[in-house]
C-alpha cells in the first residue's frame, strides 16, 4: 500500500477550542437571565476554559476522569464543555429532568468525580447528592447558599472563586484523538439509561459536517438560539460547531417556557434556532396570542428529536421562519439526516421533501432491514428498521453488554421507515410504538400529524391498546387548544380522507396534557399504562 505523504494532525478538543478562540475571538455566548441578555466572547471563553481546566486540575482531576455537569444551557456550560475534554479528562452533561433514582445510577455509572452546578439547580441536586456515590468535589456556579451542601463530605467550591484563582493559561495535553472526550446517556424513552462516549475524532468531524449549507448552514454572522439542552446530545454538538465557525450562541439558561424564550428572542435577536418540536409548538402558540413580541430576527429553525408535525412547519412557514426537519439520536453525536429538499424539488413536492426525517449527511450510512432480517430497498415506499454505521455512531454502549442493538459493524436505531431512491429517510415509527393491526402496521406518527392539523388539537399521541379481534388497535389522546371544542366524532371524521379507513382511531381520549419524557417528548408508556389501568375516560366510536 502506498503512503500518503499527509500530516497526520489528531482531530482534538483543544484545537477546536483554540481556533473559536483565537480566529473567532469576537464572536459571543449570550445567556438569559432575570435581568436580560448577558455576553461573553469567545476569546474570554477561551481564558476561561484554562482557568477551569487549571482548578479542576488542583482539585485532582486527571486524564480520563469525568467531570459531570448538572446545568442549563448557558456560557459556563459551554466552558465545561470545552476544558473538560481539552484537558484530557471526559466531560458528562447529566439530565436535570431525570428521575433522581436515574441520575444517581447515572452519574455512578459513569463514574462522575467532579459536578459542577448551577445555583438555580441547587435545592434538587443537594438531595441527589448522598446518593453519588463517586463525586469527591461539587462546584456551584452563581450564588447560592451553598451550606445545603454541608455534611455532605465532599470538597464545596464557588465557581468563579476556583477560576479567577486559577492561572489563566494552561498547557493543553496532546491526547490520542480516539480516547474518551464527553460521555452522555440515552433519556431512556425505551429501557434503563445507556451510555455513548464520544471521542475527541467523533465530536471534530461531527463539528465539521453541522454548519453545512444543505446540513444546518452555520456561519460567522450567525446567532444561534440553542434551545436544545446541552445534557440532551451534547445541544447536538453545537457549541462545538460554533467554536469552529465562529456562530454566536444565545443560551436561553432556565427559561424554556414560551413567554421568557420568546422574551429572550426578542432580545438577543438570534437568527437561528435548534430545538424539539414541543418547544418550537409552544412558541408558536404563544406568539399567536402575542403578536406584539418581535422575533423578526429568526430566519431559521432546525427541529428534530420527534417528528415534526406538518402543520407546525405550516405555521412557522407563514410567519417567514423556515423549519428544517433533522433526525438523530444519542447513539448518532446525534447527526444522521437533515430535510433539505433536493434543488430540483418545487411547489408541493419540496414540502413533502421537507417532512421526511431527511437526506442521510455524509460520512453516515444506512441500510432497511425489513421484518424477516432481509435488507429492504430504497424505493420510498418499503418499510424497514433503520440501520446506520459511520465515524460519530457509536459501536456499542459503555459498561454494558448489549448485542441487540448491534450487529455486523452497524447500529440498529429501533426507527422504522423507508428511504427514497435519492436517500431521504421518511420515519413512520420507533419499532416499538407502531402499531400492529391484523398483521399490518398502523404508522401512529402519521396519525398524530394529522390530528395536530386540526384547528382545535394543541397536541395529540396515537398509542397501540390491545384488542381481542385485530392483536393492537390505535388510542388517541388529544389536548384541545384553550376555548376550542371537537368531540370524537369530528376528528374520526376529519382523519378519514387522510388515512385508510382500516386505519382510523375507535377509542379517543380528551386529556389536559400528553405526558411528556424528560427531553419534551410524548411518553407513549404513560399513555398506554393510563389505558390499562382505566384511568383514561375514553371514547369508543361504533
Ligand atoms: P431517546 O431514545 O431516549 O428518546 P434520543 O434523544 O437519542 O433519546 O432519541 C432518539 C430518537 O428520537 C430516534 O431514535 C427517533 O425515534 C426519535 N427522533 C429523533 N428525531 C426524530 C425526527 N426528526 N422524527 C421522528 N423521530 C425522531
Amino acid at each position: 500500500m502506498a503512503e500518503s505523504t499527509m500530516m497526520d494532525v489528531p482531530l482534538q478538543i483543544r484545537r477546536l477550542l483554540d481556533h473559536g478562540a483565537g480566529l473567532h475571538g469576537g464572536s459571543r455566548i449570550v445567556t438569559a437571565t432575570d435581568e436580560g441578555p448577558r455576553s461573553v466572547t469567545f476569546a474570554e471563553t477561551g481564558e476561561r476554559a484554562a482557568r477551569l481546566a487549571g482548578a479542576l486540575q488542583a482539585l485532582g482531576i486527571s486524564p480520563g476522569d469525568r467531570v459531570a455537569t448538572f446545568m442549563w444551557n448557558n456560557a459556563e456550560h459551554v466552558e465545561a464543555y470545552l476544558a473538560v475534554p481539552s484537558m484530557g479528562a471526559v466531560v458528562h452533561p447529566l439530565n436535570i429532568r431525570l428521575f433522581p433514582e436515574q441520575i444517581a445510577f447515572i452519574a455512578n455509572h459513569a463514574n462522575d468525580r467532579v459536578v459542577i452546578v448551577d445555583n438555580t439547580l441547587l435545592a434538587g441536586f443537594a438531595k441527589l447528592l448522598p446518593s453519588l456515590k463517586s463525586v469527591r468535589h461539587v462546584i456551584v456556579c452563581g450564588p447560592a447558599d451553598r451550606s445545603v451542601l454541608e455534611g455532605s463530605g465532599v470538597g464545596i467550591h464557588d465557581y468563579d472563586q476556583l477560576l479567577a484563582a486559577a492561572p489563566a493559561e494552561f498547557a493543553w495535553p496532546d491526547v490520542d484523538e480516539r480516547t474518551a472526550a464527553a460521555m452522555c446517556y440515552t433519556s431512556g424513552t425505551t429501557g434503563h439509561p445507556k451510555g455513548v462516549v464520544y471521542s475527541h475524532r467523533s465530536i471534530y468531524l461531527h463539528a465539521l459536517a453541522l454548519p453545512a449549507p444543505d446540513v444546518f448552514g452555520l456561519s460567522s454572522g450567525d446567532l444561534v438560539l440553542t434551545v436544545v439542552p446541552q445534557f440532551h446530545v451534547l445541544g447536538w454538538g453545537l457549541p462545538y460547531a460554533a467554536f469552529l465557525t465562529g456562530s454566536s450562541l444565545a443560551m436561553p439558561g432556565q427559561y424554556l417556557t414560551p413567554e421568557p424564550l420568546a422574551r429572550f428572542i426578542a432580545e438577543a435577536r438570534p437568527n437561528k434556532g435548534a430545538g424539539v418540536p414541543t418547544v418550537w409548538a409552544g412558541l408558536q402558540q404563544h406568539l399567536d396570542d402575542h403578536p406584539e413580541v418581535d422575533v423578526s430576527s429568526l430566519t431559521e429553525l432546525v427541529v428534530g428529536g420527534a417528528a415534526v408535525p406538518p402543520a407546525l412547519l405550516q405555521a412557522y412557514d407563514e410567519r417567514g421562519i423556515t423549519m428544517v426537519h433533522a433526525w438523530g439520536m444519542t447513539e448518532m453525536s446525534p447527526l444522521g439526516t437533515v430535510a433539505r429538499p433536493p434543488a430540483h424539488a418545487s411547489g408541493e413536492d419540496r414540502t413533502r421533501y421537507r417532512l421526511t426525517q431527511g437526506r442521510f449527511v455524509a460520512p453516515v450510512e444506512a441500510r432497511l432491514v425489513g421484518p424477516t432480517g432481509d435488507i429492504v430497498g430504497w424505493d420510498g415506499e418499503s418499510v424497514g428498521e433503520v440501520e446506520v454505521r459511520g465515524p460519530w455512531i457509536t459501536g456499542s454502549y459503555y459498561r454494558e453488554d448489549d448485542d441487540e442493538h448491534f450487529g455486523e459493524g452497524w447500529l440498529r436505531t429501533g426507527d422504522v421507515g423507508s428511504i427514497t431512491p435519492d436517500g431521504y429517510l421518511k420515519l413512520t415509527d420507533r419499532v416499538k410504538d407502531v402499531i400492529k393491526s391484523g398483521g399490518e402496521w398502523i404508522s401512529s406518527v402519521e396519525l398524530e400529524g394529522h390530528l395536530m392539523g386540526h384547528p382545535a388539537v394543541a397536541e395529540a399521541a396515537v398509542v397501540g391498546v390491545p384488542d381481542d379481534r385485530w392483536g393492537e388497535r390505535p388510542l388517541a389522546a388529544v389536548v384541545l387548544r384553550e376555548g376550542q371544542k371537537a368531540e370524537p366524532g369530528e376528528l374520526h371524521e376529519f382523519l378519514s380522507n387522510k388515512v385508510a379507513a382500516w386505519q382510523l382511531p375507535e377509542r379517543w381520549a380528551v386529556v389536559d396534557e400528553i405526558p411528556k419524557t424528560s427531553v419534551g417528548k410524548f411518553d407513549k408508556k404513560i399513555i398506554r399504562t393510563a389505558y390499562t389501568h382505566d384511568d383514561l375516560n375514553v371514547t369508543t366510536l361504533g
